[in-house]
Parts: C-alpha cells; structure tokens; sequence
C-alpha cells in the first residue's frame, strides 16, 4: 500500500478532509504536525512531530523515518506548510515544487517581479518600507492604489487608497498589524521604546510592503492542478460581490463561472502562465484574477488549494472530493484529473461584520432552510474575540449551496445569510481584540 505524509497544521480547517480522504482511498497515511502527540508511541507510522517552521531539520527527520516506512507523496494540505513540503519532497526524491518557486508564491513582492519579468499581466508595484516619509511617498503614488504586506494571507492588511490622506492613514495602519503580527511592540517609531524593540530584530518583510495599482473590474478564483507545468482547471468561481476596498472581503464564490468560455480560456491561459513564471509544476494552485478592461491581471498565484471548508462545493468524476484528487494526483504522476461534476454550487464566506466578542448566533435553523442550501457551518464560537479585515482574518463560517443555476445559488446563499445574526458585543478596547490576532493563524480561503 503506497504510503501518503499529510503535512496537517494545529490551525488548520483542512484536517478532516485530508484524513477522510486518505482513509476512504485506503492508502497508508502518516500525520505530521508541529505538537508532540502524546499517542505517537502507540502509532508510530501514523503520526510524526515536524518543526514545520525548520523545512531542512523537517526534511531530514522525514528522510530518516521513511527509512522505516517508506513515503511515497507528501500533502501540504495549506499555504502554512507549502514550503516545508517541498523541501521534504526534495529530500525524499520525490516529485515536487521546487522551494524557490513556492517560497515566491508566498511572497508577494517577489511574485509581482517574477510577473513583470516573465510578462504575465498583473498590477503595477513599488517596494516601499516603513522607514521611509509617508508624505513624500503619497506624493509619488498613482490613485487610486492598494497598500499590502509582502507575506501575510486572507486579505489582512491589504488597503485602498485613493489619495494621499487616505493613503498615509492605510500605511500607518498596515505598520500597526505588521508590528502585531511580527510580535514587536505597538508603539509608534516616534514615542521610542528602544528597549523593547530591541529584542525583537524585525525581519525585512516586516518593514516592507507593496503599493499596487489598483486594478478594477470582477474578480474570479481558479482551483487548478499542475503537471509538469501543465494547468488543468478544476473549477473557476465568479465572485459576485464587488471587490472594491477599502478592504477586501471574500464573501460569495459560485461555480461554474458565467463568464463567456473564451474570457475563461483566457483567465487559464493567463493563470497557467503566472504558475509557470513562479516555477510551479506540479500540484494544486489557487489563483485569483481581475478582469481588467485590457483583459485578465493576476493577483496572485497560491501552491495550495482553495481555503478553509469551501473545497465541499466540488465533486469530481463520481464524487470524489478534491482532496481524494489531490491526493492521488501526488501518488501518481499520471492520474487522469476526472472533470467537475456539472452541479452549479456555490459557497459564501460569512464576514466578521464588526468587532467585538460573540455571545449569540440567532436564525441558523431559518439560515439552513433555505432552498438550495446544503448547509451552514459556523467556524466561530461563542465567547470568541471577533475582529474584522483589515485586521482580522478569519470568517464566522460557511454557507454552502447547490441550486439549478448560478444567479439562484448565489440569490439562495444571500437569503441564507439574511437570516443569520450575530450578536457582537462590542469591544471597550480596540486593543483588547488584537490580543487575540496572536493567538491563531489566518485562513486563507
Ligand atoms: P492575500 O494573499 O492576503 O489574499 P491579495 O494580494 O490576494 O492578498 O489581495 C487580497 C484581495 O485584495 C484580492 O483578492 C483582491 O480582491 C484585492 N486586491 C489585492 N491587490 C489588488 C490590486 N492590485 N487591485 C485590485 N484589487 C486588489
């Protein structure tokens, strides 16, 4: 029996299906992940404690325990982990993203040079740093523009501004959350509190940050899977609700797209050809595009599949789920992809409205009984601290949907939502919602 290494994040939603998924394809499965699992000793082969952040000391315990069980794929199963398991791949000899081309998937920076360099069109940018004078860098800006962190997820931190004063207010802001998400102090540059930056040295990226272009026009995500380079699209979304800032909140994605099928052939081409400029070759990719009025404009390329619970909405082939597909797609080199089933599904992710701490969640029963409606999943609990983007970066839950047509779909998840309320007690202190920011990673959808 071929045996799969499930790269599982404590923080991720994605375990259960990856697990399932194994399970039901009767492979061998070993579970890796960053905590010490006290049942390790009684499962040896099934369960592996990895220093995800420490891809090289990563790679050669793997090495080492597949001396006695034998890896035949390794599954990152989200962004987190892309990186540690190319090097893993590599160390094993296994097929694989090369760490270079991932590594430039997740940065942002780096991603728009490969772009520029291979001409795959995307927004315009300029690297800037925080050290540098805010005024004097409004004054040398293209309205309206998007202000954005080089390496964080979700849409957390990513701003428009349309002029200058709106500008400064986003970048100050953006170095608010990059100095909570580095662990630095919040203290502004200008009140000093020497001692206590000094012991966090700040990494580059956390200084640094992009300010695009801001390209207008519906946006789509791609689910796709790579072979040898090669992009077979999965599934493409449209997204219905404007994406039009300040913040960017992923809420409705309904699939199949109604977009006419030469606009989709291209959106492929064009996402086939950023994957290629980052050097990607072989697993899934999750892409989001513009439609721009000169046509398709990347905005970004992920080495990992769609977020969160949405991958529910597809069914390949028979049925299969999209991580059985991955899966086997990693054991075999040349497993026939079996086509979307035609279904017309789609998924709403719900948005934190405002601030504060959650004490009710009122109408999930009427929520669920809408027609067309699978099913609703809330992700939050009561109790939890609740911050909306550009700070935060998780969503409440996920409304999943499968109607005769795209416009009922999505008519069906916006009544679905209606129907929900969250009580949110406010907070007293903003600060006192940030405490919790630290505490979990982001969910990238
Ligand atoms: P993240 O990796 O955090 O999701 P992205 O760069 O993908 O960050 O940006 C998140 C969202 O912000 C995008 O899906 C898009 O809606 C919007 N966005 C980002 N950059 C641009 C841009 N240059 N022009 C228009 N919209 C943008």
């Amino acid at each position: 029996m071929p045996r799969v290494l499930l790269l599982i994040p404590t923080t991720t939603y994605r375990t259960d299906a990856f697990v399932g998924a194994a399970t039901r394809l009767g492979v061998d499965v070993t579970v890796a992940s960053e905590q010490p699992n006290t049942l390790t000793r009684l499962n040896p082969a099934g369960l592996l404690t990895l220093d995800f952040k420490d891809p090289h000391d990563a790679a050669q315990r793997v090495v080492e325990f597949s001396t006695s069980y034998p890896i035949d794929a390794v599954v990152p199963v989200d962004s987190q982990v892309v990186v540690v398991g190319a090097a893993i791949s590599a160390a094993l000899g296994l097929r694989h993203n090369s760490i270079k081309s991932v590594t430039a998937a997740q940065d942002k920076h780096r991603m728009r040079q490969r772009f520029k360099q291979a001409s795959v069109p995307s927004p315009q940018f300029t690297l800037c740093s925080l050290d540098e004078d805010r005024t004097a860098l409004a004054h040398r800006v293209d309205f309206p523009c998007v202000v954005k962190p080089l390496l964080l997820a979700a849409s957390q931190g990513v701003i428009r501004a349309d002029d200058q004063r709106q500008f400064i207010r986003a970048v100050n802001r953006l170095e608010a959350i990059l100095k909570r998400e580095h662990g630095m102090p919040t203290t502004s540059k200008t009140s000093g509190n020497a001692g206590a930056q000094s012991k966090v040295r700040p990494s580059v990226s956390s200084k640094q940050f992009l300010v695009e272009q801001f390209v207008s026009g519906p946006e789509v995500a791609l689910e796709g899977m790579l072979t040898r380079g090669e992009l077979h699209v999965l599934a493409l979304f449209d997204k219905p609700d404007p994406l039009n800032g300040p913040f960017f909140e992923e809420t409705i994605y309904v699939t199949p797209s109604r977009l006419p099928a030469e606009i989709q052939d291209k959106i492929a081409k064009c996402a086939e050809q950023a994957a290629q400029a980052l050097g990607l070759t072989e697993g899934p990719i999750h892409a989001e595009l513009r439609l721009a009025k000169y046509g398709p404009s990347v905005i970004e390329v992920n080495a990992r599949s769609i977020g969160g619970f949405c991958s529910r909405v597809l069914r390949f082939g028979t049925g299969m789920p999209l991580e059985e597909l991955i899966i086997c797609h990693a054991l075999e080199e040349d497993f026939e992809l079996p086509e979307r089933q035609s279904r017309t599904t789609g998924v709403m992710m719900i948005p934190t409205a405002s601030a504060g701490r959650l004490i009710e969640i009122r109408g999930l029963n009427e929520a669920k009984a809408v027609s067309g409606i699978e099913d609703v999943t809330i992700s939050a609990h009561l109790g939890q601290r609740l911050v909306p983007l550009p700070e935060g970066s998780r969503y409440l839950g996920f409304i999943f949907a499968q109607a005769e047509s795209p416009e009922t779909v999505e008519g069906a998840l916006r009544e679905s939502h209606d129907r929900l309320e969250f009580v949110i007690e406010p907070s007293v202190d903003r600060k006192d919602d940030y405490a919790s920011l630290s505490e979990r990673s982001t969910e990238a959808v």
